[in-house]
């Protein structure tokens, strides 16, 4: 029997994966998608360093294929069923089953759906766009970057905390990385077009991880990025296709309107449907985040109330790639100790 199925072939699973080859162990990943890699796939450059994500994960993918770590794509896990000898049975949609004497889940996240915030417009009007469609569009950009409706940029807002800290969208936490991705993108933005302005609509800054303040000094001081304390009340689009802003400078205290080529919705991180599937087929414990809930935040927070059953990731909460490395490195040893112990 295997001793470690990993369901999620991300940037958490992918480590893990390494890690727990290295300690000894037969590892398996089970990945729904084509490919290897999760959401780093979309995206452009990482901060807080600003290197491809594309060269993040052809490491990860190297290292696995120099391994030899079997990975089973297009394996979309549907349920895990703890049996009575304590090992699991992992249903998939491909009606393939596993068995495995310890599971590791690494599901990851899903992105807010901004149709949901129906007042930013996004799919309304062309030029309200997501910040992962703007990963997208910076991955292929050639030459001269226009807007969605083609007409040439010279001003883009972005918006902060989309679908998080949001009673509407029932999201009450903070996603954590969408702060240092809206300086991340909008240094991109000016740097790309130096003659456009770029506005950053935010309640408030959340630099909370290594080399994020810097980044955020460096897009005032060196790119002139405009940050506004302020929660946009509503858009709506010109003749011209640009959007009219409405806001209210809460700093200040003063309504504000103003015309843009760009709308950017900086959304949050939602927990993935996995989550819920796992938890309905073998009771795992979620928080009202709807995030897995570790067993301790603190002291043991790859395990899970199913003994046996870890994770990692993101898959408990909106992190960073540098807290999910980590964090799946702990997850490895967390699955080994249990291994060594119940072997
Ligand atoms: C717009 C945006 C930009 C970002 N930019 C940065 C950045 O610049 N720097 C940075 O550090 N972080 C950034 N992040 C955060 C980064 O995306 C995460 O830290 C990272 O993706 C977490 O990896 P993960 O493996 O936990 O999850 P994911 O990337 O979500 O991977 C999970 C994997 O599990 C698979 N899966 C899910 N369910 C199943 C199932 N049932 N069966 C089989 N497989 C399944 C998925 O297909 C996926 O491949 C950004 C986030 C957003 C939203
Ligand atoms: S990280 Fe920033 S943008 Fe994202 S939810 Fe938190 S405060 Fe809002």
């Amino acid at each position: 029997m295997i001793d470690v199925l990993i369901i999620g072939g991300g940037i958490a699973g992918m480590e893990a994966a390494c890690t727990l080859h290295d300690l000894g162990f037969e590892t398996l990943i089970l990945e729904k998608e084509k490919q290897l890699g999760g959401h780093l796939r979309n995206w452009d450059t990482l901060f807080p360093t600003k290197r491809k994500a594309s060269e993040v994960l052809e490491h990860y993918v190297k290292e696995i294929q120099q391994r030899g770590i079997t990975v089973y794509l297009n394996t979309d896990v549907t349920s895990v069923k703890k049996q009575e000898d304590g090992t699991f049975e992992l249903n998939t949609g491909r009606e393939v089953q596993f068995k495995t004497k310890t599971v590791l889940m690494t599901t990851g996240y899903a992105l807010f759906n901004a149709e949901r915030k129906e007042e930013y417009g996004y799919k309304i009007y062309d030029n309200v766009i997501t910040s992962a469609d703007l990963e997208k569009i910076l991955q292929t950009a050639k030459g001269e970057l226009r807007s969605p409706s083609g007409n040439s940029i010279q001003s883009v807002a972005f918006v902060h905390c989309v679908g998080s800290r949001d009673e509407k969208s029932g999201n009450h936490y903070c996603s954590n990385v969408c702060c240092v991705t809206g300086v991340k993108q909008a240094i991109k933005m000016r740097q790309l077009l130096p003659e456009a302005q770029v506005f950053n609509f935010y309640m408030d800054l959340r630099m909370y991880g290594s080399g994020f303040e810097e980044m955020y000094r460096e897009a005032q001081e060196q790119w002139h990025v405009q940050f506004i304390r302020g929660r946009l009340s509503e858009v709506a689009e010109t003749i011209d296709k640009r959007l009219q802003l409405k806001a209210e400078d809460t700093l200040s205290a003063r309504p504000l309107r103003m015309h843009v080529d760009l709308l950017v919705l900086l959304v949050g991180m939602e927990s993935n449907k996995a989550a819920a599937d796992f938890a309905q087929s073998c009771n795992l414990a979620c928080a009202p985040s709807r995030f897995v809930q570790p067993k301790d935040f603190h002291i043991e927070s790859n395990k899970t109330n199913v003994e046996g059953l870890f994770t990692a990731g993101t898959a408990i909460a909106p992190l960073s790639v540098f807290d999910t490395v980590n964090h799946a490195k702990a997850a490895a040893l967390s699955v080994s100790e249990y291994l060594k112990k119940n072997n």
